[in-house]
């Protein structure tokens, strides 16, 4: 199959004076000093409303970025059959003017809009220079080229044939549309959870998560730039309830990808699950969840190794990945050089708006985030059962910001040893070196979730038992390294149980998801 074979796209550098960084600065000038009325895309149209939603920057909340335009259930109707008109046309395009149209829509995030999808990112969901062009800059464009290369591998699967018979497997799109509800804290995803499923030749109905919306549009603007048909995807801006509604009992509805909260997906699958005799076939539910990610040091760690863990895997991107680190267990023979690293290490991260390009740590997603990370950070400090070792302060009065937290702790059931904060807290509980064992069984039975979780050990055999004894306990899991940053094509992302249903992002696994093929047997 002639589709180039991807590579990683490097990450720029974004150093003083650099390219790169004068074109990102000239962005964020240029989207601050603008009032977007942010329109939602439902067929060939642009489509406003009377309800016009206000967009600010998490760490700038006086500031008006722009509004987008709040839609209704008739705007969900008309997105869904938007999808199901285009569908026809769109599924019967060969798969390469498929590929090529989401091959462009990389080169163009990768050349003349990757400025602007950084910019977006930066000022709607508060992330650095760094972390933008992690996000909605190289993962989306991986997503985008290796979705691409692992849609021909799955096109070649072909059953054996013997003479007189030829069989084969016609890989055909889901009969409907597809929803695709999608989350905040990456732009990659939200543009992945729409474009994987198109690009099998399905139709899409995306649902962006409010705070996203900013740079939702700019993905939006790159497909149609690209080529896209109108009505493949439709992007709409209503109340989860309100699209729900609509989806939920159209006889069409025919798969979910959703990355959010463990509460509502479980809640979403109930309702398909009631429904489910009103739809034509069986929806596909694909969803990753929350996570309680882990980090276990067994005593042969390198101490400076599993502390640059802590410090990294906790609060880069402010911890609120669904893969950031949350509880750690550390042995009490490295404790004491582990903690004055990370304490060494936070002493040079700064908090503050990601706009000065020196910030390690910005601001949280919204009001709502920052009471309930606050609210925990309340709870800890009011707590007998563990302490705050470093951070712990707050300030939402310009912006959401919450100072990098570790807490440690005596009780390795202790509330934040177990409950999901998404964002940045970390609790440590310190055991005793000889118990590993018993550490690893805390380990696995202590949440719910299974998502990522790292070992750190020098130790081989430590090592393979952690490997065993965690099986089920990550769907991603790192040895002598964080448990977050995931690449695309080359560590393939998800995780079950409360987690997910480990459809693995960025693979062929989740694009299999997305067919229903015909097995055609021909006699000569
Ligand atoms: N893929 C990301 C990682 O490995 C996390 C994605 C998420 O937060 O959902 O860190």
């Amino acid at each position: 199959y002639p589709v180039p074979t991807p590579v990683n796209e490097p990450i720029k550098s974004y150093k003083a004076g650099s390219p790169e960084k004068i074109a990102l600065k000239a962005a964020v000038a240029q989207m601050r000093s603008e009032e977007l009325d942010v329109p939602m895309y439902i067929g060939a149209e642009k489509v406003t409303t009377d309800d016009k939603v206000r967009m600010a920057p998490p760490y700038d909340h006086q500031h008006t970025l722009g509004y987008f335009n709040r839609g209704d259930a008739d705007h969900v109707e008309q997105a869904i059959n938007a999808a199901l008109g285009a569908k026809d046309a769109w599924q019967s395009l060969s798969w390469e003017h498929r590929a090529s149209i989401f091959l462009k829509a990389a080169d163009l995030l990768a050349g003349p809009y990757r400025a602007k999808i950084n910019a977006a990112t930066m000022l709607g969901q508060s992330k650095n220079a760094f972390q933008a062009e992690i996000d909605s800059a190289c993962e989306l464009i991986d997503f985008l080229r290796f979705n691409v290369h692992f849609m021909t591998q799955i096109y070649s699967q072909q059953p054996i044939s013997s003479p007189g018979m030829w069989n084969r497997l016609e890989y055909r799109p889901l009969e409907g549309f597809i929803f695709a509800i999608t989350p905040f804290n990456f732009t990659a995803i939200a543009g992945n959870l729409s474009a994987a499923p198109a690009m099998m030749g399905n139709t899409i109905v995306w649902k962006p998560a409010d705070t996203q919306i900013y740079s939702a549009q700019v993905i939006m603007e790159v497909f149609k730039e690209a080529g896209l048909p109108d009505g493949v995807i439709n992007l709409i801006y209503t109340d989860g309830p309100v699209a729900g509604d609509v989806v939920f009992n159209h006889r069409d509805f025919a798969g979910l990808h959703f990355t959010g909260s463990t509460a509502v997906f479980q809640q979403l699958w109930k309702t398909i699950g009631e429904n489910v005799t009103k739809y034509r076939t069986y929806p596909r539910i694909v969803g990753e969840t929350g996570g309680k990610d882990f980090i276990i040091a067994h005593k042969s760690a390198n101490p400076k190794a599993v502390a640059t863990g802590i410090v990294r895997g906790a609060f880069e991107f402010q911890g609120q990945k669904c893969s950031a680190a949350s509880r750690a267990y550390i042995p009490q023979n490295i404790w004491d050089e582990t903690k004055a690293k990370v304490l060494s290490d936070l002493d040079t991260i700064t908090v503050g708006s990601p706009e000065d390009f020196t910030n390690f740590v910005n601001a949280v997603i919204d009001e709502r985030a920052f009471d309930k990370i606050s609210g925990y950070i309340d709870k800890i400090k009011a707590s007998d059962h563990a302490e705050i070792i470093a951070g712990g302060g707050y300030d939402k009065s310009k912006g959401y910001f919450i100072e990098p937290t570790v807490v440690v702790t005596k009780d390795p059931m202790f509330l934040t040893m177990c409950e999901e904060i998404f964002g940045p807290v970390i609790t440590i509980y310190v055991y005793h070196p000889e118990h590993f064992e018993e550490a690893l069984e805390l380990v696995d039975k202590t949440s719910d979730y299974a998502l990522t979780g790292a070992i750190f050990s020098d130790d081989r055999y430590a090592i393979e038992l952690a490997t065993k004894k965690l099986q089920n306990a990550a769907g991603n899991f790192y040895i002598n390294d964080k448990p977050t940053g995931a690449v695309v094509g080359q560590q393939p992302f998800g995780g079950a149980r409360g987690s997910g249903t480990n459809d693995k992002a960025g693979s062929v696994l989740n694009l299999l998801r997305w067919v229903s093929p015909r097995t055609i047997k021909e006699t000569f």
